[in-house]
């Protein structure tokens, strides 16, 4: 039985719901909703119109309706006369196909049918600039090797401090914060629980983080590659799949503690590479990030390859030991459902057909790279990473076909805008061709 939200507004003191979907280009969508009507919204959905947002919908269609899941409920800990509520997709009586939510609870449930339940864990990297956007809030934050700067992390205490006792109050049992690999970026950890609570968490983390960064007068970005010398924010995700409380990736007899069925599922996404980073990597500035120069801190922390490895950074899959694995392509601009619905999507496939993923590389793929002359490159660009997934037959079956052609035809019109940019470099370089 879901909770009632009436009565917990009553219990609880809160005023004010927001009801909240996430598009297709990750973007929060909300109506804030009093109390009282709360009941109404849970019955028959809070109202929107679908085309005003990223959804591929028409100007013509009915009324998009978002029903709140209580059990999504998170009581703003900075504002907790407001109770936000993650929300389902509806129209004209039918789920809609292609809401990010409503995807990454229909691939769960295919999951569940063959039994198996995802656990995931997210690394969300961000940058605190000023409030412009154009330089790190930090101006004595200039290290060239800043990661893990004591300093400059306790120079933002204020901001990193309310959200990790936000976090803990809300019992997602954060156990770390730091300052990341570039000047002005940090990293807060919390527990790795079921893969819809984690995204919803996820969601719910870079509201929080921009809002608590605004009340202190910064700014928070998840954008991949804001400073094109610096490290980029990536959001590495740590994945187990379970059965009956028992972690099915876990085998003390099997290659660094991986049981059989988790290579098979690290091979599954291996093969879907290229087609996951139109989702993981959604944006024309991801490919900054990834195939990235060698940035000022010496190492980009990013993967260029289709390639994995043991406890080692520079693969695109790492297994740091034991009971998971961590795919490092994704960053900060990755749909918090659409990530963990596309990853399982591959991983699933490689378990139905018993994918083998090859040997290991043990190697310093920044600097050794060139001598694995089979290593599959990542997309150079976000057309590229489109075609690969228009390509892939295991996303648009296990994801939907509305759910990729919409994708596709949203973010192909985003691609043909950027193209049409004319840049400086343009100037700079054939002005005189
Ligand atoms: P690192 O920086 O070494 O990659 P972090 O400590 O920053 O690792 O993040 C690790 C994430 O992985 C956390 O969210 C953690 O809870 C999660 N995690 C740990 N074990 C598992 C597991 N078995 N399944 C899924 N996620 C896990
Ligand atoms: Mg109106
Ligand atoms: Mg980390
Ligand atoms: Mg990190
Ligand atoms: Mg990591």
């Amino acid at each position: 039985m879901s909770i009632d939200l009436t009565e917990a507004a009553k219990e609880r003191g809160i005023k004010f719901f927001l009801v909240s979907y996430t598009d297709l280009f990750g973007a929060q969508r909300a109506k804030l909703v009093p109390a009282a009507a709360i009941g109404g919204m849970v019955k028959g959905g809070a109202g929107f119109a679908g085309f005003a947002t990223w959804l591929d919908m028409s100007p013509a269609d009915s009324d998009l309706l978002a029903m709140p899941d209580p059990d999504s409920l998170i009581q703003l800990p900075w504002k907790p006369e407001v109770g936000w509520l993650a929300a389902d997709l509806w129209m004209d009586g039918e789920p809609v196909e292609q809401g990010p939510r409503n995807t990454l609870k229909r691939v769960m449930a295919a999951a569940a049918g063959q039994g198996y339940q995802l656990r995931t864990g997210v690394e969300c990297e961000f940058f605190l600039t000023t409030l412009d956007g154009k330089t790190v809030s930090d101006s004595a934050d200039t290290a060239t090797k800043p990661c893990y700067d004591q300093q400059a992390l306790m120079r933002r205490f204020d901001v990193i401090a309310e959200i990790s006792e936000a976090m803990s109050s809300l019992g997602w049992n954060p156990y770390q914060s730091d300052h990341e690999d570039a000047t002005g970026q940090f990293e807060m950890n919390w527990e790795y629980d079921d893969a819809l609570v984690t995204a919803d968490r996820h969601a719910f983390f870079k509201y929080m983080t921009r809002a608590i960064a605004e009340k202190h007068g910064f700014r928070a970005t998840f954008m991949p590659k804001p400073f094109p010398q610096l490290t980029g924010s990536g959001c590495h995700v740590h994945l187990s799949l379970w059965r009956d409380g028992q972690n099915l990736f876990s085998d003390a007899e099997g290659e660094l503690g991986l049981s059989r069925l988790g290579y098979q599922f690290i091979a599954g996404v291996l093969n879907e590479a290229t087609a996951l980073c139109a989702i993981t990597n959604p944006t024309v500035n991801s490919y900054k990030r990834i195939n990235a120069p060698v940035t000022v801190s010496g190492a980009t922390w990013s993967p260029n390859t289709v390639t994995y490895s043991g406890n080692n950074r520079t693969h695109m899959i790492r297994i740091p030991g034991g009971d998971r694995f961590e795919f490092r392509l994704p960053d900060g601009a990755a749909n918090p459902y659409l990530l963990p619905a596309a990853v399982l999507a591959a991983g699933l496939d490689g378990i139905a057909n018993r994918l083998d993923p090859g040997k290991r590389l043990d190697i310093n793929m920044y600097t050794d790279g060139h001598t694995v002359t089979d290593a599959r490159k990542l997309p150079l660009n976000l057309l590229d990473a489109l075609r690969g997934l228009e390509r892939s037959e295991v996303l648009r079956g296990a994801l939907g076909d509305r759910l990729i052609s919409s994708f596709l035809r949203l973010k192909e019109t985003e691609w043909n805008s950027y193209s049409r940019h004319l840049t400086q470099w343009e100037i700079d370089n054939t002005l005189d061709c």
